[in-house]
């Protein structure tokens, strides 16, 4: 039997929405299925994927998910949603970690994973248009004979529109930057359909208000990204990696503090604690020396990677750090690297059945330290199995709590001490989310982060491009009324 689509009216809240699913509303889903024929559906599987992300947020499905092929059918679909008030969710790979595509209000999933198109590379210019659903790895294969490739390299395989929704980094940041600093335009879909350009692809620009920038970031609430055009970075000549285990986590922070202040030229600095080596380790097979450990790689010349490793070595050796260990071929930095990719899933492992609650915090490298200390023995005081990773070359680190969600109690302890991380963070000077964005789940923490002006200008750009508030609704910018409801929206 055919389940009717519902394309719902915009909704006044989270609680009405139970009752509106059970509508029965066939017109709407012919008029879609008119645009994109057999590539929507409305199997239940199919629903509950594009709901629930990675993480331990409830999702909540869509009532159909389609998979438009260009930006005309994205355009079309977007304008017959309008039409509707049927709350339209856009999606890449739902890698994303904080309730971004649960479909709080219903409506409808825009599946972008077909519009895998790699459309230009010009390598005089160092620049290529991508259509959004191309996965960084897809992109970095296109690219592997041109001597070229792309840097930012969140941990799962996220499309290129899904990394420049949530304005994405990762390992390589330190280095090349994050999705800000490489983006260089995009083709959006606004929320009455309109297709535009956020701006000419060149190296910089003074010509108006920067929209790129507005929509690398914006977590689908202000359109469909289609297309995105973004900086390429030559090869590196020479590339090593080596790990550096250490008496306690203190040095290794601080190692990789002092590195940065003194601008020694790392590619990658991750730490890794003690609880998270042993992760990978039973994981991943592998036999790291199981302590506070730093990840290291550097790029350049010969000689540039030579200088600066002696000069990494020599700063952790003040530190504690014991004798570099080199990966030295390809295959066992690559086996390095995926190791490092897999923490988030190697620490899962560590109680089966239970789920990741991330924590993404980002504060003044002067505060790293203190902040990195004061997370873990939180954690260790309430109870609660936590390993850690981070980009501490960007200041910006993960608590990975494991947590079993069927234990109300353990939620409940597990909420209270990722804010009063949050506050931590924030009381030093840094951010609740250095990479991994909003969603619903960090929705809470906006208003102390940035003020309540500085969120009313959010809501009035929100309230401008889509008045009808159907994009991604209840997640970043939706009007006041959703943000007072945060409460509620964080179990939806
Ligand atoms: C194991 C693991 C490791 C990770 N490590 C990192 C990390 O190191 N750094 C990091 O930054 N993140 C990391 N993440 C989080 C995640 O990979 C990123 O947030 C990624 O950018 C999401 O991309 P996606 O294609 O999966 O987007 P989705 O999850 O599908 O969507 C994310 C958000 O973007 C919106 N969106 C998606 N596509 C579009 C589009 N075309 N137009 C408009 N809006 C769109 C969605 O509506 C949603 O709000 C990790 C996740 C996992 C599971």
């Amino acid at each position: 039997m055919a389940v009717g689509l519902v394309l719902l009216p915009l909704s006044t809240g989270p609680a009405c929405v139970c009752a509106q699913l059970s509508l029965p509303h066939l017109g709407r889903q012919a008029e879609l299925r008119s645009i994109v024929g057999d590539r929507l559906t409305t199997q239940p599987a199919a629903l509950e994927q594009h709901g629930h992300d990675e993480s331990y947020h409830r999702g909540r499905p869509p009532q159909a998910v389609l998979f438009p092929e260009c930006t005309e059918e994205v355009s079309r679909i977007v304008r017959a949603a309008a039409a509707a008030r049927c709350p339209v969710i856009p999606f890449g790979a739902g890698t994303s970690l904080e309730g971004h595509i649960a479909a709080l209000r219903g409506g409808i999933c825009l599946d972008l994973s077909r519009m895998n198109r790699v459309l230009q590379v010009s390598p005089e210019d160092m620049d290529c248009w991508v259509e959004a659903g191309v996965t960084r790895k897809q992109l970095n294969q296109h690219l592997h004979d041109t001597g070229l490739f792309f840097p930012v390299d969140p941990g799962a395989d996220a499309t290129l529109g899904g990394m420049a929704a949530t304005r994405a980094s990762g390992t390589n940041a330190v280095r090349y930057g994050t999705m800000r600093d490489n983006v260089r335009s995009l083709t959006v879909v606004l929320p009455d359909g309109t297709i535009t350009k956020t701006g000419r692809c060149v190296r910089k620009s003074s010509a108006g208000y920067d929209l790129t920038a507005l929509f690398v970031g914006s977590e689908g609430t202000l359109g469909v990204i289609t297309e995105v055009a973004l900086r390429l970075y030559g090869q590196p000549e020479a590339t090593a990696a080596a790990v550096c285990a250490f008496g306690d986590l203190k040095g290794a922070v601080e190692t990789a503090t002092l590195i940065m202040q003194v601008g020694i030229p790392v590619a990658r600095i991750e730490l890794l604690d003690d609880l998270q080596i042993d992760a990978i380790n039973k994981y991943s097979h592998t036999d790291l020396q199981v302590a506070p450990t730093l990840f290291f790689e550097f790029n350049g010349s010969p000689a540039a990677v030579k200088e600066a490793a002696e000069a990494a070595g020599a700063v952790a050796a003040d530190y504690g750090g014991s004798n570099f260990g080199w990966a030295e071929k390809e295959e066992e930095r690559r086996q390095l690297w995926s190791a490092r990719h897999s923490a988030y899933y190697a620490a899962r492992a560590l109680r089966p059945g239970c789920s990741g609650f991330p924590t993404d915090l980002c504060v003044p490298l002067s505060k790293l330290t203190e902040t990195v200390l004061a997370s873990q023995e939180l954690c260790r005081r309430h109870g609660l199995l936590a390993p850690l990773v981070g980009h501490v070359g960007d200041s910006n680190f993960h608590m990975l709590l494991i947590i079993n969600t069927e234990n109300a109690e353990e939620v409940a302890r597990a909420k209270q001490v990722v804010a009063d991380m949050v506050h931590l963070a924030q009381d030093a000077g840094g951010t609740c989310t250095g990479e991994h964005g909003i969603g619903y789940g960090k929705l809470c923490h906006l208003e102390r982060e940035h003020g309540l002006p500085a969120l009313q200008a959010m809501h009035a750009i929100k309230a401008a491009l889509d008045p009808l508030d159907i994009m991604n609704p209840g997640k970043l910018g939706s009007d006041p009324a959703s943000f007072a409801a945060a409460g509620r929206l964080v179990d939806p």
